[in-house]
């Protein structure tokens, strides 16, 4: 391993995109490996100024888990809003009354949230701060090329430096160049759907209330940040979304408030909508020789469920468990068969995922009156089902089925 900390001609781990997914896995390896694991983060976006974006999402109980044992949450909390209950409505977009179909209240044990929301910016600060702090060596500069040898993968970035590394890990996001390299093939489409998201400022409190409101052009999520804030994820059919997003702001929050009704007073509008396309992308393989590919760049899937970058975490978790045992074991950790232990723990997850999402967005993005009529009878049927209700809560916790350590709250 190189001691230059700025020009790690080698290193233990070199993960390509500091975003979410890779940031928290460098932070899960130094946790659980200590200094003498060289972890190496390369991304040009670490060159850039932090992020304008107020983009937010929704971290899962077990995110939140993952943070609090990697030593992130305590910066995050100040900026987190628990989501304390959700309703689900059901309605043609002009509707005046609502009626809610579905409620849920947002604990998965006695004072534990089901999520929180938080900034992405929030996140991302304390993930980068955290690393820094546990040593991790940042390279602004992305990965161009790699090819990978009998030992270990010999990667060179953009800016010419050639690292030698037993493991590339690709976290470069839905686009991956990596995986592109690498001839990973993916299977998925488009929606022809974006989300508008934005972030609105009221005059009464939300009270830590989630909504989702089933409008026949998709779901439009309203979702509690801190203070009389909330964050907006609008479907509708992309070139609608980009034109919502062109008009001048008054009208555009005209459009926004026949949405969002009047349940929490005046509305207005805290920061420029973004619209973002949306589709289903999954790689047919997860690893390749000397390389694994983790959060978007292995999956992406419709927001509908808040579930992308939680998906992100448990690839991020179950792959630092794989590491960890390996290398404790003394085995060369970028071999073969420890990568095909982290795809078969989370192909067969991602794909059940995967084909939730897409049958949700089809279901519920769609006017016709019997689909309707159809799947309000299956909310109805779920909200008075006590048993069937805390199933899915403990779904999208990620508290279910086979969770890696890291998502438990322990270290691997
Ligand atoms: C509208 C919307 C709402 C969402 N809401 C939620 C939610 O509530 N909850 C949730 O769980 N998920 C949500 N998601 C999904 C979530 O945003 C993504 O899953 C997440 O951002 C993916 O993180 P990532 O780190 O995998 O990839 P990215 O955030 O795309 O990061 C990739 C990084 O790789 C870098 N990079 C690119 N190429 C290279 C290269 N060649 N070398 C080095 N670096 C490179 C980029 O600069 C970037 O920093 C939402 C998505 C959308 C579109």
């Amino acid at each position: 391993m190189s001691q230059d900390p700025t020009s790690p001609a080698r290193t233990a781990i070199l993960i390509a995109g500091g975003g979410l997914a890779g940031l928290s896995l460098a932070v899960a390896l130094k946790t659980s490996l200590g200094h003498t694991f060289h972890v190496t983060v390369a991304d040009p976006a670490l060159g850039a100024p932090p992020s304008e974006s107020s983009r937010a999402s929704a971290f899962a109980a077990a995110a939140r888990r993952m943070f609090e044992a990697t030593g992130v949450w305590d910066a995050i909390a100040p900026d987190a809003q628990p989501i304390l209950d959700m309703v689900v409505t059901d309605s043609r977009t002009l509707d005046v009354v609502r009626p809610v179909f579905l409620t849920f209240d947002g604990e998965v044990a006695p004072g534990e949230p089901f999520a929180h929301m938080a900034s992405n910016a929030v996140v991302t600060r304390a993930l980068k701060d955290r690393a820094r702090a546990l040593g991790v060596t940042f390279l602004a500069s992305s990965v161009a090329a790699f090819e990978a040898g009998a030992g270990e993968a010999s990667v060179t970035l953009a800016d010419g430096q050639v690292i030698a590394t037993p493991l590339l890990v690709a976290c470069d996001g839905g686009r991956s160049r990596l995986r592109d390299l690498a001839g990973i093939r993916t299977v998925g489409w488009d929606y022809g759907q974006s989300g508008i998201v934005c972030t609105v400022g009221h005059e009464h409190d939300h009270e830590g209330r989630a909504e989702e409101h089933f409008l026949p052009a998709g779901p439009f999520a309203i979702l509690p940040l801190t203070g009389r804030r909330s964050s907006i994820v609008w479907t509708e059919e992309t070139g609608r979304a980009e034109r919502l997003c062109r008009l001048p702001r008054e009208l555009f929050l005209d459009e926004l408030e026949t949405r969002f009704g009047h349940r929490l007073g005046e509305i207005s509008l805290l920061d420029t909508p973004a619209a973002y396309p949306l589709g289903l992308k999954v790689a047919r393989d997860f690893v390749a020789p000397r390389l694994a590919l983790v959060g978007d760049a292995a999956h992406v899937i419709h927001p509908i469920a808040g579930q992308g970058i939680n998906m992100g975490f448990r690839d991020v978790a179950a792959l630092a468990e794989c590491l960890a045992d390996a290398a404790r074991l003394g085995m060369d950790h970028g071999a073969a068969d420890v990568l095909a232990r982290y795809q078969r723990w989370r192909r067969f997850d991602t794909t059940v995922m995967g084909v939730t999402t897409d049958g949700l967005n089809r279901l519920f993005s769609n006017g016709s009156q019997p689909v309707r009529f159809v799947r309000d009878l299956g909310l109805g049927l779920v909200d008075r089902l006590p048993g069937l209700k805390s199933f899915f809560i403990r779904q999208a916790a990620g508290i279910t089925g086979d969770v890696p350590k890291l998502l438990r709250g322990e270290m691997p």
